[in-house]
Order: structure tokens, then sequence, then C-alpha cells
């Protein structure tokens, strides 16, 4: 077992614990935070701030890296990127970053597969390995940073949308999110950042009371039980009521938007009587819909349905005054859609680099 501490795994103040029982000196801590999270460095060797003794004694005590892409893939359009990671135990987790006019959006991952069992999706079906350390979400974005930046672009946008239920390993992400956030490190804005939660009420409440500035999403999908329980097991526990209850908490709380995610199923939830007992659901809150069109995968059987279906869908919400979006549809070709992540390795030719 790795027992050396892993760089993206630490804070200012716990790196500087480190460094001092290493008998180094504290100060070196920012200029560390520095070389990997301002100025990019990929290794400690480039870390020229400190001498080669230094360095060389980090390197043996500390790991600045547990992330080996293992497979890149990029979509027909060139616009939607995704790398399959190896993590340092053999399990694998999958990154997505989407180009959009001026952002660059990266969906990471939060667990390495998922215990939830939503039915339609490739992450649920393929069950549960274990939580990501804080430093291998982490990772995920240094990766994609340091990437963009040999073309002088940078990562505007996270979404915690991949691989994984973020509330089921809440103190990992929030101390990623922290990291991510801090001006001394990668100086993310809060709101530039967003969660997704398959809807764990304990958790809804507790990120409410934290009052933190990121986005929260809740995976809806469905109006009633019934149908909401035979798509997100999860309902069973944390029923609609009790959810809802939750949703409103956190608006009253923290006075922000709240998105709601409806993957569109064809003649399961994308009909006229589907939207207009959301419309009900959510009458007089402070809330954004976001419809996505369901995203193939190998286990569910479901249909997507059109173009045409899901404006039909999105014009009664709006009619209803709720605002409403459709999700672009990006990366199906090389399964990096909603859903669609799964540590599968690709058999074909491989592409390089975004
Ligand atoms: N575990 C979190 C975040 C990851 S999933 C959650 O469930 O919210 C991100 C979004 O993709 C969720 O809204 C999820 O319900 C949705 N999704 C899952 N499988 C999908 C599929 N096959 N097609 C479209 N959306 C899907
Ligand atoms: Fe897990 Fe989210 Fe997939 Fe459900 S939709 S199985 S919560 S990753």
């Amino acid at each position: 077992m790795n027992t050396k501490p892993f760089f993206f795994d630490l804070d200012m103040e716990l790196l500087k614990a480190e460094l001092k029982t290493m008998g180094l000196p504290e100060f070196r801590a920012k200029q560390l935070f520095q070389a990997f999270y301002v100025d990019l460095v990929s290794s400690i060797e480039e870390v020229t701030t400190l001498s080669k003794e230094m360095r060389q004694k980090l390197s043996e005590k500390m790991d600045f890296n547990r992330l080996k892409p293992i497979d890149n893939l990029l979509s027909t359009d060139g616009e939607t990127a995704k790398t399959l990671f190896g993590l340092m135990d053999g399990r694998a987790i999958e990154t997505v970053l989407m180009h959009y006019d001026e952002r660059q959006t990266l969906c990471i991952s939060s667990q390495a597969g998922c215990a939830m069992g939503c039915v339609f999706c490739a992450t649920g079906q393929m069950g549960f390995a274990r939580n990501l350390t804080s430093g291998e979400i982490v990772e995920q974005v240094l990766y994609y940073a340091r990437e963009l930046k040999k073309r002088g672009e940078n990562v505007t946008n996270v979404v915690i949308m991949g691989m994984g239920e973020p509330f089921n390993n809440y103190e990992a992400v929030m101390a990623a999110v922290d990291l991510l956030n801090d001006p001394l490190a990668l100086n993310l804005g809060a709101r530039r950042i967003t969660i997704s939660t398959v809807g764990l009420v304990p958790q809804i409440l507790r990120f409410a009371a934290e009052k933190r500035q990121i986005n929260l999403a809740i995976s809806l999908h469905a109006a009633n039980d019934e149908l909401r329980s035979s798509l997100l097991p999860v309902d069973r526990k944390y029923p609609l009521y009790e959810l809802m209850q939750a949703c409103r908490e956190y608006i009253d709380l923290t006075h922000r938007r709240l998105t709601f995610e409806w993957a569109l199923i064809q003649d399961v939830n994308d009909q006229e009587k589907d939207a207009y007992e959301l419309v009900k659901l959510l009458k007089g809150m402070i809330c954004h819909v976001n419809l996505i069109q369901l995203n193939p995968t190998k286990k569910y059987g479901g249909k997507t349905p059109s173009h045409e279906r899901a404006l039909a869908f999105q014009a009664i919400l709006i009619e209803n005054g709720i605002t409403c979006t459709i999700r672009l549809r990006r990366g199906i070709d090389i399964h990096a859609g909603c859903g669609q992540l799964a540590s599968y390795q690709r058999k074909s030719e491989k592409t390089d680099m975004i």
C-alpha cells in the first residue's frame, strides 16, 4: 500500500505540516502551490525555485502524480475530449472536456463507479468500486489545465457530473472544490463549479447550511415516486416529498437558483402530461430545468426522444414560467455524454490528445 502523502490531497495548511515533518521550511509550501497550480508544472523536477536536494527529497517522500492517462479520445466534431485515467490501485475513471465558444467545461468524476444504480446510467450499471481522494479529483482538473495551457487556453468551468455520486463522497469532493477555488491554488470561481446529485437529502441540507457558492443541480427525471423509484432506486430512500422539502430549504437558506436535471426518455417521461406534472411540482421555486435527451447505454433499453419532443416539453415549462434549456448532446460518438462514462478501455486505435 502506498503511504506517501499525495500533493493534490493537501491544502496549504496540510502541506506546510507535511513539509515540517520532512524537515523542510514551511514557506516552500507557497512555492509549490505556485508551481503546480499557477505555473502548471507537471513534475517536481520542474520546480526550479527549489534546490536540487529539496526536489530530490520531495520526490522520494511525496507523490505528485497518481493519475495515468491510458486512453484519450476526441469526438469527430473535435469539440469533446475524453480521457480514461488509471489509478494507482488499477481502478479507472473518465474525465470529459467540452468546448463551447469561449468556455472549456470539464466534467470530472468523484468516485470509481457508483452505488446508486440508476437504471439508465453506465456508471450505475458498472457498480461501485471506491471513493476518489480529493487529490484524485483535483488532478483530473490539473491534467486538463496543463493540456489546455499548451494552446493558450484554460479550464473555465468544472462540473462534478462524471462518474459517481459526489454527495456520497462529500468530504473529499468539498476538499477538492476548496482547492480549485483557493486563490493560491487554481483560483476557479465558485460560480464556475457545479455539483450534481441524485438527491441525497441529508447532504443537500448540509450543503445548504454551509452556504457554499457553488451551483447545485438535482437529478429529478420524474415528478412522481412510482416512476422515479423505477429509474432511480434512491427515490425509495428519499421520496420526492422529502427531496423537494430539502430543495426548498436550500433555496430559502442560500437564495440561489437550483437546477433540476431531467433526462428525457421516449414514452417514459417525455409526454405533455409529464411536463405538466413537473410544472406542478416546481411551482413557486427559484429554479431552472435542464433537459437531457437520453444517451444510450449498454444495459438500458429506453429510447432517445426526438429533438422536437424535447422542444415541445421545453415549451410547456417556459409557458408556465419555468426557465428551461436543452443540454447540447456532446461526445456521444466517444461515449462521453451524460451517463455514458464507465471505465472500459477502448480496443480500437488511439488518437492524439485534444
Ligand atoms: N451522480 C450524479 C452526477 C453524475 S450523473 C447525479 O446522478 O446527479 C450526471 C447527470 O447525467 C445526472 O443528471 C444523471 O441522471 C444523468 N444521466 C445519467 N445517465 C444518463 C443517460 N444515459 N442519459 C442522459 N443523462 C443521464
Ligand atoms: Fe450514480 Fe449519478 Fe449514475 Fe445515478 S446517474 S448511477 S447517481 S452516477
